[in-house]
């Protein structure tokens, strides 16, 4: 019996174990194409100041159209393209478009807007063709360095070496914030915060939810928000989801939020038209 059912069981996880890798294998395929036939798009989400409503930044979010399985998001292939390097053509890609959209929104006589990009670990680790390409876009677009902030998660800093030392040191070269993004999640040594040449923390989603009924989580976001503020970092809320947290956000004097609240990320032509406002003209005639 004990035979029988061990054969069993080992061929259900077999076949499931089959049916999975064919379906990692074909996303792997398909992602190969996707960026020769321009299956990715950027979606942004508004980064408001908390104290005034107003949009400061946008986060770029890469989705992918895919032609059967229609919009997939980054939770499921942004791992694969990291084990398979097709994250850097990816990122590259990410880098260019965000930039190119925010100096053409710029071109178009909207207000100064800040957009941020997501890097990943290989990216992050791939330092010197990373600033590389960082330098080679701003210079090709012609866009401000400060117009464009770099977010890396904080998990990436706990190998607190001196090579991600020296790569944030040239990055904050460049005149590009760097951010710290899901702060709070990566159990990392808080003397990094001292050592870095870093901008912005973003405080984790998972800290926001439960704001106003956990008095511990109320407790972390205002410490983060104490720290980064006693640094001169600006320090964004990740995942606001109802008044009442933005609430206690504004009590604890937080610099930006991001969340549903105030918008899902949208594409382009959708962020444009709800968000973007003209520079406002000087009045021409004082009859004063
Ligand atoms: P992230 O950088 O922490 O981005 C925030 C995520 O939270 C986004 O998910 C966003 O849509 C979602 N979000 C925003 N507001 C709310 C809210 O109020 N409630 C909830 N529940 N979620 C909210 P998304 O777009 O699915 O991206 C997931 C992650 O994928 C990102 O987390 C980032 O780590 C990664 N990612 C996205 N775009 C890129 C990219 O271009 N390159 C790389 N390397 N990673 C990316
Ligand atoms: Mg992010
Ligand atoms: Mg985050
Ligand atoms: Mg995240």
């Amino acid at each position: 019996h004990a035979k029988e059912r061990g054969r069993n069981t080992y061929q259900f996880f077999s076949s499931d174990m089959t049916a999975k890798a064919l379906q990692r294998l074909t996303m792997e395929n398909d992602l190969r194409q996707a960026l020769h036939r321009g299956e990715f798009t950027l979606y942004f989400q508004p980064q408001v100041n908390v104290m005034t409503g107003e949009v400061e930044g946008a986060e770029a979010l890469l989705r992918w159209e895919h032609p059967e399985k229609g919009m997939v998001l980054p939770a499921r292939f942004i791992q694969i393209a990291e084990e398979t390097g097709l994250i850097i053509p990816i990122g590259e890609w990410v880098l260019a478009q965000a930039c190119a959209q925010c100096k053409a929104w710029q071109e178009a006589g909207y207000r100064r807007l800040r957009v941020s990009v997501n890097l990943s670990a290989t990216q992050f680790l791939r330092h010197v063709e990373l600033i590389r390409t960082v330098t080679r876009t701003l210079h090709e677009v012609r866009l401000d360095p400060d117009q464009l902030e770099l977010e890396i998660t904080e998990s990436l800093l706990i190998q607190n070496t001196e090579e991600h030392v020296a790569t944030l040191q040239k990055l904050g070269k460049l005149g590009t914030p760097i951010s710290v993004d899901d702060f709070g999640t990566g159990y990392s040594s808080l003397s990094y915060l001292k050592r870095l040449p870093i901008d912005v923390l973003k405080i984790d989603r998972s800290f926001v939810r439960d704001l106003e009924a956990d008095p511990d989580d109320a407790a972390i976001v205002r410490a983060i928000i104490a720290l980064a503020h006693s640094l001169k970092l600006r320090v964004v809320a990740e995942g606001v989801e109802t008044r009442g947290q933005l609430e206690v956000l504004r009590h604890l004097e937080c610099d930006q939020y991001q969340g549903y609240l105030f918008s899902r990320p949208l594409p382009a032509a959708e962020f444009e038209a709800r968000f973007l406002r003209p520079i406002s003209l000087p009045f021409s005639a004082d009859p004063g």
